[in-house]
Order: structure tokens, then C-alpha cells, then sequence
């Protein structure tokens, strides 16, 4: 079998299945917030986890907040940062944006906020001068950013850094979606200097319903779930410290498979090179973009991407023809619409996205299971 929807979810690690093994046998299972031994041992582990996760991304102890996902990492900056701006109208998205961001902008967009949609390239990325621009015309009047570090279709890395540091010149809080770049690729919080970041620990091997929200400045988190005061009043509800726990352990281990990185990009680099040389129509999207080392987007125009994903099903390989979200709808993705894709490129993508620890013949046996089912599916191209 090959899972090649890293991006849509990852199992969980072999290195958090032993720890969790082994947790199970020896315990505790007691309240965290409890002031009893067993409660305050639970406790222990969670902070130690905390500690661990802070070292791997880079951040300070209180600058880790834990909640269930990046979804609601989102939401709470979304929430902190619009629900008692008054002055500030404008919250400025990129057309890329996962629907995580894009719904909760819309959101507050039905409550008296004006979405701008940043537009992006044919190569995926944001276009920094209208970026520029519409700072310049009109930086007192945006409450915020929220543009990603890289995308969850594409797997093109954005110039984050750059929109960073207008942001810091402008005085504007920016909320970087780094749900598909941490884990990926190194990333350090502080030097980042972003104001908050989110991750989801299905996307790291660690146990789903469980998330960081990065925060520079934690004290500025307005609570979305208030309940009992829990991550001192940032996220309230008891936590989830087995899932926590996970988060540390699959972090501490995805650092040590950052050295996987140039091998990955050079086996992607061969494995798209010889796709289109076997098949010159081939497009691969966000092709000279920086990309993660782990995700390819490939087309062929008139080949629904659909029917190759169920070929490749049959042969035990297991992609996505988008996101999950879209998955449903044989229809141009809103990212690839935003790209300016045309309807028989859009159609037509399958999104192979691994993991840093994939072996690196998975791309060779991908190569021949594609070039057996697009000679196939070649006879009956429709368009
Ligand atoms: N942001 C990006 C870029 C994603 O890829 C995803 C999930 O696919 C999310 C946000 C939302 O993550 P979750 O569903 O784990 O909350």
C-alpha cells in the first residue's frame, strides 16, 4: 500500500503508536487540572509536552496553547483579534486560503468587515505587489492578514516572511495558516517574529482533535471556548493531554526528518521530469514555485483526475484528486480557479502528497502505475 494523502491526514506515527502503547500499560489517567497526585502527574506530562513541542517549534512555553486543530487555532485569532475592533474594517485573505480561513473571514464579513481576496500567480503564489499596494492605500483600515505559509493543494510555500514584516511596518496582527508547513519544513516561531500560527496534529502523526494555536503574545487570546479557564483562560475544557502528549512526540520526531529533505525534492524533481517526458501534455501545477518537498499536483489535461485516483485505488495507492473538502466535486478547485487553471487542468489534477519519511521509491512505483493508467485512460480521453 502507498499513502499518498499526507496533506489530507497522516496516520499516526510509528514512533506515537509506541508511545501511546506504553502509556496506555503504565498510566496516569486523571484530570490534569486536578490538585491530586495522580492529577498533578498527568499534569506534569502535559507541560512536559508543551516544553517539548515549544523546543521543536521554536517558541516559548506560554506561547503554546493547546485546542483541537487548526480550524479552531483560526477561529480564536480570528475572534481575539476582530471581536472588539471597532475602527478597522478591512481583513485581507489570499485566494488560496483553506476554507478554514476563508469561512471564518466571510463570517465576520456578514458582520460589518470587508473581505479583500488577495489574487495569486499562475505559479500559486500571492501577489506581493497588490499586497503592497493595498497597504499603501489603506494600512489604518486593515484589522488584519491571514495568508498561509504554504498550500494544502499546491504545496507552494508563500513569501510569508515578506507579508510578515509589511505587517510588523504597519502595525497589523497576522495570522500565518502554517497547517501544512509545520512539520514539512524547519519552522521557528520567534525568528518567524509572526503573531500567530496554527497547527493540527492529524497532519503531524500525532492523535486527530488535537492542535497548537501559536501566539506571540498569549495574554492578547480571546477565549472562543471559555468554560472552566483551562490553558490559563485561553481555551477552556479539560485537555486533551494523551492527544498533547502525541503532539510531542510525533514534532520531536518529524525534526529528526528534516535531513530527508533535498533526497525528497530531487526524487519529486526526477519523478515529475520523467512524467512529462513520457507524457508531454502533463502540467504540474505550481511547477517553479518553491514547493514542500513532499507534495506534487499532477494534470493531464482530459484525463479526469477522478478516474486515476480510483486506477490508482485499485492498485492500492491512495491519492486526492484536491483537498478532501472538494474531493466530492469534479469541479476546478478554488485554488486552482485562483491560479487562473483552466476547467481541463482542474479536472484533471491528482494531488501524491508523503511524508518525509516516505521511502523514496514510492515515486518510482508511481511513476509506473501513472504511465500504465494514463496509456490506458489515453484511449478515452474526452477533451
Ligand atoms: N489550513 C490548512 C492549510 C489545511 O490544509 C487544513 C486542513 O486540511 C486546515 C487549515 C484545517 O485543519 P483541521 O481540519 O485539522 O482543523
Amino acid at each position: 500500500m502507498i499513502y499518498a494523502d499526507y496533506n489530507g491526514s497522516a496516520p499516526l506515527s510509528q514512533e506515537v503508536r509506541d508511545y501511546l502503547l506504553k502509556r496506555f500499560e503504565k498510566g496516569p489517567f486523571a484530570n490534569p487540572n486536578a490538585i491530586h497526585y495522580l492529577g498533578a502527574k498527568t499534569l506534569m506530562g502535559m507541560e512536559n509536552a508543551r516544553a517539548a513541542c515549544a523546543k521543536v517549534l521554536g517558541a516559548d512555553f506560554d506561547q503554546i496553547i493547546f485546542n483541537s486543530g487548526a480550524t479552531e487555532g483560526i477561529s480564536t485569532v480570528f475572534h481575539t483579534i476582530l471581536s472588539n475592533e471597532i475602527h478597522k474594517k478591512i481583513i485581507i485573505i489570499s485566494g488560496i486560503e483553506h476554507s478554514a480561513v476563508v469561512n471564518t473571514a466571510h463570517y465576520y464579513g456578514s458582520r460589518g468587515f470587508i473581505v479583500k481576496t488577495l489574487p495569486v500567480t499562475t505559479e500559486g503564489i500571492v501577489d506581493l505587489e497588490v499586497f503592497h499596494q493595498w497597504l499603501k492605500e489603506d494600512a489604518n483600515n486593515i484589522a488584519m492578514v491571514a495568508i498561509m505559509a504554504a498550500n494544502n493543494e499546491t504545496g507552494v510555500i508563500q513569501p510569508y516572511q515578506k507579508i510578515n514584516s509589511e505587517c510588523i511596518e504597519n502595525n497589523i496582527p497576522y495570522l500565518c495558516d502554517t497547517t501544512q508547513y509545520i512539520g514539512k519544513t524547519p519552522f521557528n516561531f520567534k525568528e518567524s517574529n509572526i503573531d500567530y500560527a496554527v497547527c493540527s496534529g492529524h497532519k503531524l502523526g500525532a492523535m486527530t482533535g488535537t492542535g497548537i494555536l501559536l501566539a506571540k503574545d498569549a495574554e492578547k487570546i480571546l477565549a472562543l471556548i471559555i468554560g472552566g479557564g483551562q490553558e490559563k483562560g485561553h481555551r477552556g475544557g479539560t485537555q486533551n493531554y494523551l492527544g498533547n502528549e502525541t503532539l510531542a512526540v510525533a514534532l520531536s520526531s518529524l525534526e529528526k526528518s528534516f535531513t530527508n529533505i533535498p533526497a525528497l525534492t530531487k526524487k519529486r524533481m526526477e519523478f515529475e521530469q520523467n512524467m512529462k517526458t513520457s507524457f508531454p501534455e502533463i502540467v504540474i501545477i505550481g511547477e517553479h514555485s518553491p514547493r514542500l518537498a513532499t507534495t506534487t499536483y499532477i494534470a493531464y489535461p482530459g484525463i479526469h483526475g477522478q478516474a486515476v485516483q480510483m486506477e490508482l485505488e485499485s492498485l492500492d495507492i491512495f491519492v486526492t484528486t484536491s483537498s478532501a473538502c472538494s474531493d466530492n466535486m469534479p469541479v476546478t478547485s478554488k485554488v486552482l480557479k485562483a491560479m487562473g487553471a483552466c476547467d481541463s487542468v482542474g479536472r484533471g489534477v491528482v494531488r501524491i502528497s508523503l511524508c518525509l519519511n516516505s521511502p523514496l521509491d514510492y515515486y518510482d512505483l508511481l511513476f509506473d502505475a501513472l504511465t500504465k493508467i494514463y496509456t490506458k485512460l489515453l484511449k478515452i480521453k474526452s477533451y
